[in-house]
């Protein structure tokens, strides 16, 4: 067993927010281990609840045809979530239930060690640009170290306003550019830790 499977199956029984009461199954994300690219999106819906897998509704249809097009298959991609298990009616995360999450995605992406970070939505694009709006800062990608940060906006948001799809897809056929051109997007430092994460020892 990888580290990366007993992970799955951490997340599988976790218990650390209220929405594990109202799961059905905890979805901890699905790709190949040494993927290059790891997309980020928000959280499990109905379909994704039901089978335990990510983006397996309209928006991972969607997802895979946006992959398609630019040659790649959804299992040569790593494909997770901020939350691991589907709020009630589908409604937000809150912010406990993303805290108590982040320990997870973290260490998803300590292991995958991914060079491109695609974040779908403002949920996972506040993680990395904080502050930020989705509708100023989409297709904008940033480098910190070796690591690209892409936000995109949510493939269910052009479901949903099927005027943003283009832009979607616009924003979508740059990833195979951003990885041969590592070097060319600007490069940020990393925040300085915040005060409440300094260890006073
Ligand atoms: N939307 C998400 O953000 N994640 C999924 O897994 C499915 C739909």
């Amino acid at each position: 067993m990888s580290q990366l499977s007993d992970l799955d199956q951490e997340i599988r029984v976790c218990q650390r927010c209220i929405l594990a009461k109202s799961r059905t199954n905890a979805v901890p994300g699905e790709g190949p281990e040494d993927a290059a690219i790891l997309f980020i999106g928000e959280g499990p819906g109905f379909h994704e609840d039901r089978l335990g897998r990510p983006f397996v509704g309209a928006a991972g249809q969607y997802l895979e045809e946006l992959l398609g097009r630019i040659g790649l298959m959804r299992s040569g991609v790593y494909i997770a979530n901020v939350i691991k298990c589907r709020p009630p009616a589908n409604r937000d995360p809150e912010p406990v239930e993303i805290e108590a999450c982040r320990p997870y995605l973290d260490r998803q992406i300590e292991l995958i060690r991914p060079r491109l970070v695609v974040t779908l939505g403002r949920f996972s694009m506040a993680r990395y640009f904080p502050g930020a709006t989705i509708s100023r800062i989409h297709g904008q990608p940033k480098r910190i170290g070796s690591v690209i940060y892409y936000p995109m906006f949510h493939p269910a948001a052009a479901l949903h306003q099927p005027t943003l799809r283009p832009t979607v897809d616009e924003d979508f056929c740059r990833i195979p550019e951003l990885l041969t051109r590592l070097g060319d997007v600007r490069e940020e430092k990393p925040e300085p830790p915040q005060a409440e994460q300094l260890s006073l020892f």
